[in-house]
């Protein structure tokens, strides 16, 4: 997961641009009431405690539901003013790439917590989150009532970087990495639980295995020939030259992990996998 800045405006803002029609003079003589919600939301998020979050607010009536969420498709809707709102929120993810999966593009904005259960947050900015079509897949409409599985947050959850990713590889033909979340000093149990759901979930290590194993494929013919004309040592400083210019662009952080894995092993830089 990368945190993402929250979005720069609130719900008001997004309300106030939703022009006229029957159903958003409804949820205009709601905007107070949503404002409410959203100064509980942004609390309850600075704590990570989603869960303790009711999906009513008493203030908020049950048939009034069907109308927030009807708003959100004039945020949605290209020919709408609040459009400019999903636009930006959209542009919070840097060059369009996921914050969960940090591989796939961006397809949509997800409700963190879903508009089928919690339709006071169906327009609430920081409940929008950009992300990719497989990882939206993955979270649908499910109601998470249990802390330990609830699902990282970019605008108010930050894993400090990406330490926590730890991974080697399979002695077998094309050295196939295997990656696991490793639990970092200040965690708490909670924490520890919920990078573990979110990398289990949304199967992580199945998609970065496959991208470091598109790496090599893609290098392996040149690996060989440097083993060739030098000896396993090139193989290994070449191995770590090039972790190091991952690390410098730092987009696909499970990269250089494989390849610093492989430099470790002299079976991997006599070419033993091929
Ligand atoms: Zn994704």
């Amino acid at each position: 997961m990368r945190p993402l800045k929250t979005p720069p405006f609130g719900v008001a803002e997004v309300i106030d641009s939703f022009g006229t029609g029957r159903t958003i003079r409804r949820v205009t003589a709601l905007k107070a009431q949503v404002v409410a919600g959203e100064q509980d939301y942004l609390e309850v998020s600075r704590r990570q405690e989603w869960v303790t979050l009711s999906t009513r607010a008493p203030a908020i009536p049950t048939t009034e539901d069907a109308a927030l969420r009807y708003a959100y498709t004039r945020m949605v809707d290209k020919e709408e003013a609040a459009r400019s709102f999903y636009n930006v929120i959209e542009s919070l993810a840097p060059n369009k790439k996921c914050p969960l999966c940090l591989e796939r593009t961006t397809a949509a904005l997800d409700h963190y917590l879903p508009k089928k259960h919690f339709a006071r947050f169906a327009v609430v900015p920081a409940n929008l989150v950009p992300i990719c079509d497989a990882c939206n897949d993955v979270k649908l409409s499910n109601l998470v009532t249990d802390p330990l599985l609830q699902p990282l947050h970019p605008y108010f959850d930050d894993l400090g970087g990406m330490e926590w990713l730890a991974g080697d590889f399979d002695k077998g033909p094309q050295a196939p990495m295997v990656y696991r979340p490793e639990r970092q000093v200040g965690w708490s149990n909670v924490l520890f639980s919920r990078v573990e759901h979110h990398f289990t979930s949304l199967g992580l290590n199945e998609l970065w295995s496959a991208s470091s194993g598109a790496w090599l494929s893609a290098n392996r013919f040149n690996l060989r020939k440097m083993y060739r004309d030098g000896d396993e040592t090139t193989v290994r400083d070449a191995l770590q030259d090039a972790a190091d210019s991952y690390d410098d662009d730092g987009s696909q952080p499970w990269i250089p992990i494989a390849m610093r894995a492989w430099a470790r092993s002299r079976w991997f830089c006599q070419i033993r996998w091929y």
